[in-house]
């Protein structure tokens, strides 16, 4: 069942809170800039992705099972209800939508004709639990996440009890074949890829089945082989755990954070903070040159423009 939740949408322009820690930060930033709430009166919002040559952005707003889609031109409009629980988005090369969905629990292409075809949802033989969030590699394999957060409950998905660990997957639409690509996190998060694919960033909001799973943002080695190493490095954020994040063209990683967006050099040293009025869930860089950042958190959606360009899918 659909449950109705009012949204509202005038644009309140607040003046943006920023903690700046390293004197490069402040050259991200552009003066004059407002952070704008662009709608609120949602549940929990989740999994923004641009839609680049239609200039408009969609996200879940999980527990009431909509994606939604926001424009400047024309504002907000439901795009997808049901959506089956839908969680984290990116686009493909040709353009083509990949989804996370709880519900269903599998991962989903929309193909240009609108219609939405599964392409993995068990691995041995065993249903995923929940994909969370996915990013997709320039060799046009598919990278997603697998925690349980989508089937702990009836909140966000379908209560049921888990039957593989968390771990990242990563699935090759040309070959169909779905590949476990680490099982080292509890609950694997967002993801993304450094600029050069060398390195896949995944963030840990664990502690489900390991009670030492330390929350954080976890770079990890990709081989040519398309493996990830078994080590990794790790930074502990200072303020709360870093659900979704994007990068941008330079490397810097901006990561939803208990008290806002985070922005972490890839050396992992935190250069500044954007502060935002509820827990952010995850970031998406879009607009016409790449360098607005659009921010999920909690009831509502933000966005300011940046001097940063994010690698973005089309
Ligand atoms: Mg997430």
């Amino acid at each position: 069942m659909v449950r109705s939740n009012r949204v509202i949408m005038t644009i309140e322009r607040l003046n943006p809170e920023y903690e700046i820690l390293d004197d490069i930060f402040s050259t991200y930033l552009l003066a004059n800039v407002k952070l704008k709430r662009l709608a609120t009166g949602f549940d929990w919002t989740e999994g923004p992705v641009w839609m680049g040559d239609s200039s408009f952005l969609l996200f879940s707003d999980i527990p009431n099972n909509k994606v939604y889609r926001w424009s400047n031109e024309i504002g907000l409009s439901t795009y997808l209800s049901p959506s089956n629980f839908a969680n984290g988005h990116y686009r493909d090369q040709q353009g083509r939508l990949i989804s996370c969905e709880h519900g269903s629990r599998s991962l989903t292409r929309m193909e240009h004709d609108g219609t939405i075809r599964t392409l993995a949802k068990g691995y041995k033989g065993k249903k995923l639990n929940s994909p969370n969030d996915v990013v997709v590699k320039s060799d046009g394999t598919i990278w997603f996440t697998d925690p349980y957060y989508g089937i702990i409950s009836n909140y966000e998905g379908y209560k049921a009890e888990p039957e593989l660990p968390g771990a990242v997957y990563r699935f090759d639409p040309a070959t169909g074949s779905l590949k476990m690509v680490s099982n080292v996190l509890d609950c694997p998060n967002g993801l993304a890829f450094s600029p050069d694919e060398d390195y896949l960033y995944i963030s840990e909001t664990g502690k489900r089945h390991d009670p030492l799973a330390k929350t954080g943002l976890y770079r990890f080695k990709v081989f040519v082989n398309q493996k990830v190493s078994k080590s990794y490095e790790y930074l502990e954020l200072d303020v709360g755990k870093p659900d979704g994040f994007r990068v941008d063209t330079e490397g810097n990683i901006w990561t939803s954070a208990g008290d806002g967006v985070h922005c972490i050099s890839p050396e992992l040293k935190l250069l500044g903070k954007i502060h935002i009025p509820e827990v952010v869930s995850n970031v998406c860089f879009g607009g016409r040159a790449k360098q607005t950042l659009y921010i999920t958190a909690t009831n509502s959606i933000y966005s300011i423009a940046l001097n940063r360009e994010g690698i973005q899918s089309p």
